[in-house]
């Protein structure tokens, strides 16, 4: 080996030993007749010293001419620092060094590579090898690297097997657009990237295997949006034999054993919540639990009084936000900017303000008396020094919106501490959801999923409200995985594919194989994939995922640094069979 120690290993207690270590350049100071090297691997950082009269003057200049990112071994001794360093584990030495080599040259980097760099986005997705280079980018993927690791210890011991399946298939419906690979050997014919290994795990259900898992590429071709990449990770689980209740408690303890291994987090009882209330509490089903702030309806209460706002809106729903009735009208305002920025989109915000000594002012005082507005008040059980928000509108418009308002006011008042975790699990989603752009119900899920028995009769007379044993686990507001139980038998997902627009033919000939697996004796199953990238960032207390995954892509779907996608050549066009001439 090239080293006898990394650079993160040296302490008071190997003073005198000689050593022989290997690394970066990470930092120079010269000060004449003394020079430092900050050396720097994956380990940490060694200070190396170099004194004028202690040293050939052939090795001080060696050093001397050195520069940021050299990759140098050096053999030396380890002494005491007379000025020690108690910020970095190697602190208290510094290496004498009584040889020097290069190992190899480096160009100045475009950026530097410090904790704080001065590198923008863009350069360091270009440079991504020298990004990952520092410390916070390394540390995001040494803890993906643990998640990993406890992941696959925890389903073990569970006796979930691992099973590769294959990345070159045909399109599975997870609600995405397929990324495909034209065939060369099969002109016109083309190959799917798996949105998700769904089919497949569902076979090996039916081949017996019991409890699959994989940590898996998944790829799916969806619009552009920050944060969103093209191919992600997921945790992919399924079991066979089981009840929606079991998946739930064996998932909140993977849950629970990360927090526990990576963390040392012992998390709370991970709460459920059905996702009716969910839209109606929280007007999202993803709620962030760190907090409170339920809505709370008031609709009748704001009827007669001749408001137009209130008056022709299907729902009044506020929050209360405590202890906030002294805001400025300023703050007012940029609240009510806020709530009417596009990427909300209301058309205004009502408040109440319930002053310290007990008097009332509103943005409505015109249309409601005091009193009237008392009765809010106590709906909303507030006490005197709250603020009150009220949103009106259609139902699930405003909902979301004032959700929008709730993730702001909680942001703002410090509730939504990234080093506080709140799990939730989300159950009974519907098993549909309705369309504008197409005009019909999609599977909400996807078409794999059981609807709840005894909601089946209502398939045909109110498919919107048929439930599907089916869930989500979201943590602080972020959904970071779900799943559901499926249907194992042919009828029912025959009878599925029809309410779902498909064909008998299409069905057939999309699932033919899924369907026909089901009638070789498929047991009882239903699973859950976790997205992994989101889990790692959640753990990391980050709000992106990029620096979770080694080598992502930009916003807008390249990666810079290979520069792709790109064009092919002509020739491999020919041999693909998509040009058919040139
Ligand atoms: N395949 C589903 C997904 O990717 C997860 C599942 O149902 O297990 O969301």
């Amino acid at each position: 080996m090239l080293r006898t120690h990394t650079c993160g290993e040296l302490r008071l207690a190997d003073a005198n030993k000689n050593v022989t270590l290997a690394g970066w350049v990470q930092r120079l100071r010269d000060k004449g007749s003394v020079l430092w090297i900050d050396m720097r691997d994956r380990y940490g950082i060694t200070q190396l010293i170099f004194e004028e009269g202690k040293i050939a003057p052939v090795l001080l200049e060696a050093a001397r001419n050195v520069g940021r990112e050299y990759v140098i071994q050096i053999e030396g001794t380890v002494v005491e620092r007379l000025s020690k360093n108690d910020k970095i584990p190697t602190g208290e030495v510094e290496v004498r060094v009584m040889k020097l080599e290069v190992l190899n040259a480096s160009k100045l980097p475009p950026f530097t590579i410090e904790d704080d760099t001065d590198g923008g986005d863009e350069l360091r997705m270009k440079y991504r090898y020298l990004d990952l280079r520092r410390n916070p980018v390394r540390q995001s993927l040494q803890l993906r690297h643990k998640m990993a690791q406890q992941t696959r210890t925890f389903l073990d011991d569970q006796h979930f097997i691992e099973v590769e399946t294959p990345v070159l298939i045909k399109s599975t419906p997870e609600g995405a657009r397929d990324f495909v690979v034209p065939s060369r050997v099969h002109h016109g014919e083309f190959y799917a990237l798996p949105q998700s290994p769904q089919t497949f795990k569902q076979l090996l259900m039916v081949s017996g295997f019991d409890r699959y898992y994989q940590i898996v590429k998944c790829f799916r071709d969806e619009d552009l949006r920050a944060d969103r990449q093209p191919e992600f990770t997921q945790i992919d689980c399924e079991m066979a034999f089981i009840t929606q209740e079991d998946i739930l408690n064996t998932f909140e303890g993977l849950i629970r054993h990360l927090f526990k291994n990576v963390k040392s987090i012992d998390l709370p009882t991970v709460q459920r919540m059905n996702y009716d209330d969910a839209m109606q509490q929280y007007g999202s089903d993803k709620p962030d639990t760190r907090f409170d702030m339920k809505f709370v309806e008031i609709t009748p209460l704001t009827k007669g009084k001749n408001f137009p706002v209130f008056e022709n809106a299907e729902l009044v729903v506020g929050i209360n936000a405590i202890g906030c009735a002294e805001y400025s009208r300023k703050q007012i305002d940029e609240l009510t900017e806020f709530v009417k920025r596009p990427q909300v989109g209301a058309k205004g915000l009502v408040y109440i303000q319930y002053r310290a000594d007990g008097s009332i002012k509103s943005s409505v005082d015109k249309f409601y008396s005091a009193d009237e507005l008392k009765v809010w008040i106590e709906k909303f059980s507030a006490n005197p020094g709250d603020l009150i928000f009220l949103m009106a509108g259609e139902a699930a418009t405003t909902r979301k919106q004032l959700s929008e308002l709730r993730l702001f006011m909680g942001e703002k008042l410090g509730f939504r501490d990234k080093q506080k975790f709140a799990a939730l699990w989300v159950v009974d989603f519907p098993l549909l959801e309705w369309s504008e752009d197409t005009k019909r119900y999609h599977a909400m899920h996807h078409p794999f999923t059981s609807p709840k028995p005894e909601d089946i009769k209502l398939l045909d007379t109110d498919p919107g409200k048929v439930r599907a044993n089916a869930y989500d686990m979201v943590i602080n507001g972020t959904e970071v995985g779900g799943g559901s139980i499926r249907i194992h038998d042919r009828a029912t997902q025959q009878m599925m594919f029809n309410h779902l627009g498909f064909t008998q033919e299409e069905a057939k000939k999309q699932f033919g194989f899924l369907m026909e697996a089901f009638e070789f004796g498929a047991p009882p199953h239903g699973g859950i994939a976790f997205g992994f990238d989101r889990l790692c960032s959640l753990f990391g207390g980050a709000e992106s995922i990029r620096d979770f995954i080694a080598f992502p892509k930009n916003n807008a779907g390249r990666d810079v640094m290979i520069d792709t996608p790109s064009a092919i050549s002509d020739e491999q066009l020919k041999e693909l069979g998509l040009i058919i001439k040139k």
